[in-house]
């Protein structure tokens, strides 16, 4: 008998796995892909030495989660690597946005637009430590006062008006593409706290990207957990519960659609589960190119994160192609990220060949090919960028969810991003992580606080775990790791 299972092993199943083994339990983690890290995972697609990320490929949670800091990613060799600018917006026509780390190049470059954005950023940098813990909490404890206060102040003008009290088109640009990382209708109170969260930490703490790709987080993850004595098991997907080994707890970092399949759950909790709502999907395109990106304004080869949207690139094309996406329809120019990770770490690149990371955001389980959406949007504010292109694929939002089953429709957020569902994921419950069978729990991001890699999922859920069963239950003596002791403290 082991002590706990943990089913998948994105950042939470990782998370909930470490936490409980740093409590001094033997986890074994059971994961359907051939290797581990699930929203994590990079490989070399088209150039064995060019590495692609496949799902997440920026971090701006690296820094500030709680358990993310715990992993001490430095330390381990993976440095957090920033570009000079955490994200910019081309305008079609027009020099580009930049959101550079120095809050004050920034406002300088904003025009009349300066003062307003230092007055939205500067208090929520001042306030950043209580802004985090709010959002990055189970939200089922007090709520920060501090935090609370800050972000009463900014939150109502985001959701009233796309862009808020920015009036130029290049800062209304700019604040839109950070709030569109939401996915879903725009202005919404969901997207308007993501642009607020993302928002500052751009000139805070950065979106950095990790050096080796996102594969080098899960790996310290896995190294952490098998220096505990954890096991990890590849390529078994898990179709029943019942399949498992004889353990205390289980922890699921899986959808709820893949939790009401595999598990004997009563109706009452399927009931509830399947009023839970999925969102639009992502589709996304890999390019492996023969040199930097052509952008119009060449400043943009100074950021890693470039958000492209509508054929102006404008706050209110941006909010109409996300608005109409969410309704279910294909918008023709639809909102896309764009990452260049070697704009970060120059190392990505290899003898001038290097990787670019793209999604669109398609209606949910959309079968069309995004590569020509995706390229037409480059080529609109980096012309030639075709051009440059030595390899590429497309992965369509049905793709994407057979690739992973806790994507579903493409939904890489793992339900909509409502307001209603931020805070009730995936059932208005008290205790968001445990379901009516005794000792398990949901672990993955459609429990609080919901997606990103930031752990702090799988965290909470393996500490309610922890809280609930006795200590008797423990099959091996208790070793609590230092850092459960420091998260704790
Ligand atoms: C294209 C894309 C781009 C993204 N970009 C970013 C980004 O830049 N920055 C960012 O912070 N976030 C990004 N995200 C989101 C981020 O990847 C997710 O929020 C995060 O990975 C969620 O972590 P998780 O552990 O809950 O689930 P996942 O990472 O999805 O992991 C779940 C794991 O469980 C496994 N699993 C599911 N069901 C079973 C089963 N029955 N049996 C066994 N194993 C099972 C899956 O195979 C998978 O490995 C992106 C996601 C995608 C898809």
């Amino acid at each position: 008998m082991t002590d706990a299972v943990v089913v998948g092993s994105g950042p939470n199943g990782l998370a909930a796995a470490l936490t409980l083994a740093r409590a001094g339990l033997r986890v074994e983690v059971f994961e359907a892909h051939e290797r581990i890290g699930g929203g994590l995972r990079s490989e070399p697609l088209f150039d064995s030495e060019v590495l692609h990320d496949i799902c997440a490929a920026v971090h701006p949670m690296a820094p500030v989660s709680p358990f993310m800091r715990s992993l001490d990613l430095e330390a381990h060799g993976v440095a957090l690597l920033h570009s000079p600018a955490a994200y910019g917006h081309p305008l079609k026509g027009r020099p580009a946005a930049l959101a550079w780390r120095d809050l004050d190049a920034t406002c300088a470059e904003l025009g009349e637009d300066g003062r307003r954005w230092r007055r939205l950023m500067l208090p929520l940098m001042e306030r950043s430590a209580d802004v985090v813990e709010l959002m990055l909490s189970t939200q089922r404890t007090p709520p920060n006062p501090r935090a609370v206060a800050v972000l009463a102040g900014r939150l109502p003008a985001q959701v009233l008006r796309t862009g808020g009290p920015l009036r130029t088109d290049a800062a209304r640009a700019l604040l839109t593409g950070v709030a569109a990382h939401g996915i879903g209708r725009l202005p919404s109170p969901a997207a308007a706290a993501v642009a607020l969260l993302l928002g500052h930490l751009a000139h805070a703490t950065g979106w950095p990207i990790p050096r080796g790709g996102s594969q080098a987080v899960a790996a310290v993850m896995a190294a952490h957990l098998e220096r505990l004595g954890g096991r990890i098991h590849t390529g078994v997907r898990v179709d029943s519960l019942r399949d498992l080994p004889a353990r205390h707890f289980t922890l699921l970092d899986v959808s709820p659609r893949e939790l009401a399949r595999i598990a004997p759950l009563p109706s009452g909790y399927l009931r509830a589960l399947s009023r839970y709502r999925y969102g639009p999907g992502a589709a996304k395109a890999d390019f492996l190119v023969d040199g930097p990106i052509p952008w119009s304004d060449p400043r943009l080869s100074r950021t890693a994160t470039i958000h492209l949207g509508g054929a102006h690139g404008t706050a209110s094309e941006l909010a109409r192609a996300e608005t109409v996406t969410a309704r279910g329809l294909r918008s023709p120019h639809p909102y896309v990220i764009v990452v260049d990770p070697a704009a970060a770490d120059p190392a990505r690149a290899v003898r001038g060949r290097r990787p670019v990371w793209a999604y669109a955001h398609v209606p949910h389980g959309d079968t069309r090919d995004p590569l020509p959406v995706i390229r037409a949007a480059l080529e609109r504010h980096a012309p030639g960028f075709t051009d440059t292109v030595l390899a590429e694929r497309g992965v369509t939002a049905a793709r994407l969810a057979a690739y992973n089953a806790n994507y579903v429709g493409g939904d890489i957020a793992s339900g909509a991003m409502t307001l209603w569902q931020t805070l009730a994921r995936p059932v208005p419950r008290w205790n968001p992580y445990r379901t009516p069978l005794p000792g398990t729990y949901l672990c993955s991001s459609a429990t609080p606080p919901g997606p990103s890699v930031h752990g702090m999922c799988g965290y909470h859920a393996a500490r309610a775990a922890l809280r609930e069963w006795p200590e008797t239950a423990r099959t091996t003596p208790a070793r609590p790791d230092q850092r459960t002791r420091m998260l704790e403290g």
